[in-house]
This record gives structure tokens, sequence and C-alpha cells, in this order.
């Protein structure tokens, strides 16, 4: 018993070790990475290709797209014409440093990149324990999940940076409570940034991609 928990520490311990290591390397060569966290279906890969389409017409943007299974993401991404490089996880639920190092490995240039996204595996249990050497953690929570999410997974919530409630064109309709929701999110993390958007009404987006990308009107 001992041995496990000792194991999963140092597996823990060395994962931090490279990320720690990747974000060294992604701030000399000044990219700014952003990891995206979510439950399955709250739409990130909606919300990366509209932000991709936009920002890859003044800066040099890559995404690496984390699934379990499937390239299906990778070619929506690809579509809009920026760089992708898809990592199937097979039997683990979350991305790792050493599958964010491999895929650099592999990605032509990344050093020359502004950006990069990553999407991490629908899920909002592991990915918030696995550092990726990212600089911020963008976590989605969409209207149809509920109000109750950030209190049954706090930790996802307490390591965010920003929250973005997706799908807020359907709040009313599904009575999500957003005054509930943004008041339990900013007692577990009331540092983190909040906002909501709608890939649908377009609300929220040029906020979010003034986040991205600070001085932007
Ligand atoms: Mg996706
Ligand atoms: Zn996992």
């Amino acid at each position: 018993m001992k041995v496990v928990i000792q194991a999963k520490k140092n597996l823990l311990e060395s994962n931090t070790a490279l990320a720690n290591k990747l974000r060294q390397n992604f701030f000399k060569a000044g990219v700014t990475v952003f990891n995206l966290m979510s439950s399955p279906g709250a739409g990130k890969t909606t919300l990366l290709e509209e932000t991709v389409e936009i920002l890859s017409k003044q800066h040099k943007v890559g995404v690496i797209e984390g699934d379990v299974a499937t390239d299906f993401d990778a070619e929506r991404i690809a579509r809009k014409g920026v760089p992708v490089i898809q990592v199937n996880t097979g039997s683990t639920c979350h991305l790792d440093a050493s599958m964010i190092a491999d895929s650099l490995d592999n990605y032509p240039n990344w050093q020359d990149l502004d950006m990069l996204f990553i999407e991490n595996v629908g899920n909002l249990l592991c990915p918030a324990t696995f550092d990726l050497g990212e600089k911020k953690r963008i976590v989605l929570l969409s209207t149809p999940e509920g109000e109750d999410k950030p209190l049954k997974y706090p930790l996802m919530f307490q390591k965010a940076d920003m929250v973005l409630i997706t799908k807020i064109d359907l709040a009313e309709v599904l009575n999500f409570d957003r005054v509930k929701v943004c008041s339990d999110i900013s007692k577990l993390n009331p540092k983190a940034k909040y906002l909501e958007v709608s890939s649908q009404t377009g609300e929220g987006i040029s906020q979010w991609l003034k986040y991205l990308v600070p001085g932007t009107t």
C-alpha cells in the first residue's frame, strides 16, 4: 500500500519537474501556452475553432489536441489552417507533461509560435493535477452541465486562471443559476477571472480574445 502511494507521488513530482522545464523553454521561445480543460462536450473545440480562426490572422498560433481516441478535433482545427498535433492518450484520461514534450518533438518550429493552445482530455478530475508547463489554465463549464459542478469538482476550479461559462445563450431555458455559479467559483478561487461566452451568439468572445492578447481592441 505504501509503495503505491509513493509511486503516485513520484509520478506527480516528476511530471511537475518536466512541466517546469517546458515552461522555461516556452518562456525562452516567447510562446504563451494555454491549457484548456472541461468535461466532454463543454465546447472546447468549438471555442478553439473560433479563437484560432481570428487570432491566426495576426499571430502565429498552434494547437495540441488531447483525446483518448480519434483525431476528429485535430481535423476540425486543421481546417482553420492552423498547425495541430493530435495526442491519443489511449487508456489515460488526462494529458501529462511527457506527452507535451513528445508532441513538441514532432511539431516543426514550435519555437516560432506566439501562442500554443492545448486542449486537454475532457475530464473535470485529474487534468487538474497534471501541470503541462502552461502559462494559464482555462476551465470551461457549459450551462447544460449545471451550476453544481464547481463545488463537486473543486480542484479544477481552484487551480483555474480563467473560468469560462460556455453556451450562456442556453442559461435561461435551462434555469442555469449564473449568480450561484459565479459566487461559488469566487469563493473557491477569488483570483480566477470569470467570463460568460456563447459561440452561437458571440457573447463574450471579444473579451475572451482580449484576455488572450491583452492590448487588442
Ligand atoms: Mg474537443
Ligand atoms: Zn486522468
